[in-house]
């Protein structure tokens, strides 16, 4: 009895060892340079002091307190941790299917347990790519994504803090165009089918009740051809509004951005089509937009990655993205704040961390200032979420979420693609230095 007894408290000691992922200890860091994401500069060499995995101090010089780990990144330029405000770690599509035989496989023949696990793969790859807090919109199962950023937060699984969805409110059909009727419980299973203004209240106390962070709702929902009233979008929003949760909507045209944008959500994915007289509205009501944009690589690497389904040659790619970098112009022209979110969902034969940082890549082709690109995937993300002064900053008070990369992103926005330290809340995860000191 009593070995059982001293059993047990092993075991529960260990379990509270592995909830416990902050670092109680302290940590100096010589910062070569830092960015200051609220003002999208890089101010010069700096220390910053972190405490109980969050940052104390930062200063130009801080003496190291008594048995501090010193760790050196003077060679290198030092950002806030990375956030992506449109992910779907659950799900991956290979380019060469389609979205409800994909789709309906993840649902009936993955499931959500192993979706969960397999999410947590991908998680470990955003964190590697310097991605410290994703926003995981939807497409999850059954509360799959709650799962995932529970065990993140518990430290079972390492990964990027997680600011989940549960299934996005959607109309009839979800995103699986061309089910049999018979079959609607298939997409019923992805997606919290609305059926008016009651019941769109009533999705969001559901997910809100099982663990929703933000409700994801479908303007319009893409590729099949249905859309929720502004009736509808005005109950979730005054529900969710109640609850103290954000909304944010899936719209691609201007008709469904213009409806959300009525209806009062907090913020835009997509808006690949939209006018002016939208942007504007969007601007006079402060909703953020978050453009799920590609870069010409991606668009290439997909196309040699679909079997045929889709071809383009390198001559083409400028055709095919100039609607989307236009409207990301005319948004910045109107003066929207733009967070950034990938929205990678496809697999791209490389790390979804990775993949997920082309999406940076796109909005500087576009003509974003780099340092601007950097401050939407850091400052604006952080207030999209409701967690600015929190992550996205490097500040007394915040996580300590701490990037480093080789080289400028000012000059050149591909060193985001050399990370080469990466701290989430006091922890270490990268540590590709050559020359720490303990
Ligand atoms: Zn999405």
């Amino acid at each position: 009895m009593r070995m059982r007894v001293a059993f047990l408290v092993g075991v529960i000691a260990s379990s509270l060892q592995a909830q416990t992922p902050i670092d109680t200890g302290v940590t100096l860091i010589h910062a070569g340079r830092v960015f200051d994401s609220e003002h999208a500069v890089f101010l010069s060499a700096r220390d910053i002091l972190v405490r109980r995995g969050m940052i104390d101090s930062v200063a130009e010089h801080i003496a190291p307190p008594a048995g501090a780990k010193v760790i050196d990144l003077s060679r290198y330029s030092v950002l806030p941790g990375l956030i992506d405000s449109h992910t779907h770690l659950l799900y991956l599509e290979s380019p060469s299917g389609d979205l409800t035989t994909q789709g309906a496989s993840a649902v009936i023949m993955e499931g959500t347990p192993l979706r969960a696990l397999h999410g947590a793969a991908r998680a470990r790859t955003f964190l590697a790519a310097g991605i410290t807090t994703v926003r995981d919109l939807g497409n999850s199962g059954r509360f799959g994504d709650m799962a995932l950023r529970d065990a993140i937060r518990d430290g079972s699984v390492d990964g990027p803090r997680m600011i989940a969805a549960g299934p996005g409110l959607s109309p009839e059909g979800g995103q699986f165009p061309g089910l049999q009727s018979g079959y609607r419980a298939i997409a019923e299973e992805e997606y919290r089918v609305v059926r008016g203004p009651q019941d769109a209240a009533l999705g969001v106390r559901e997910n809100v009740n099982y663990g929703a962070d933000v409700i994801k709702i479908y303007s319009n929902n893409t590729p099949n051809k249905g859309a929720l009233s502004v009736d509808e979008m005005r109950a979730i929003v005054d529900e969710a509004h109640r609850l103290h949760v954000k909304v944010t909507a899936h719209a691609t045209s201007d008709e469904a951005v213009w409806r959300a944008a009525t209806a009062g959500v907090d913020g835009i994915e997509h808006a690949y089509q939209v006018a002016d007289s939208t942007l504007t509205l969007m601007k006079q009501k402060g909703i953020f937009m978050v453009p799920t944009d590609l870069d010409s690589a991606t668009v290439l690497r997909y196309s040699s990655r679909s079997q045929g389904k889709l071809v383009v040659t390198p001559a083409q790619v400028p055709t095919i993205l100039n609607g989307q970098r236009d409207r990301l112009r005319r948004a910045m022209r109107i003066g929207l704040t733009i967070a950034a979110g990938s929205d990678n969902y496809l697999d791209m034969g490389m790390p979804q961390g990775e993949a997920a940082k082309h999406n940076l890549f796109a909005y500087a082709e576009a003509g974003m200032p780099n340092l601007s690109v950097v401050q939407s995937a850091t400052w604006n993300a952080s207030r999209l979420l409701g967690l600015e002064n929190r992550i996205g900053i490097v500040r007394p008070h915040a996580y300590a979420d701490i990037v480093a990369v080789e080289g400028d992103p000012g000059a050149d926005i591909h060193t985001l693609e050399r990370v080469r330290f990466v701290m989430k809340q006091g922890t270490v995860y990268v540590n590709n230095l050559s020359a720490i000191r303990e």
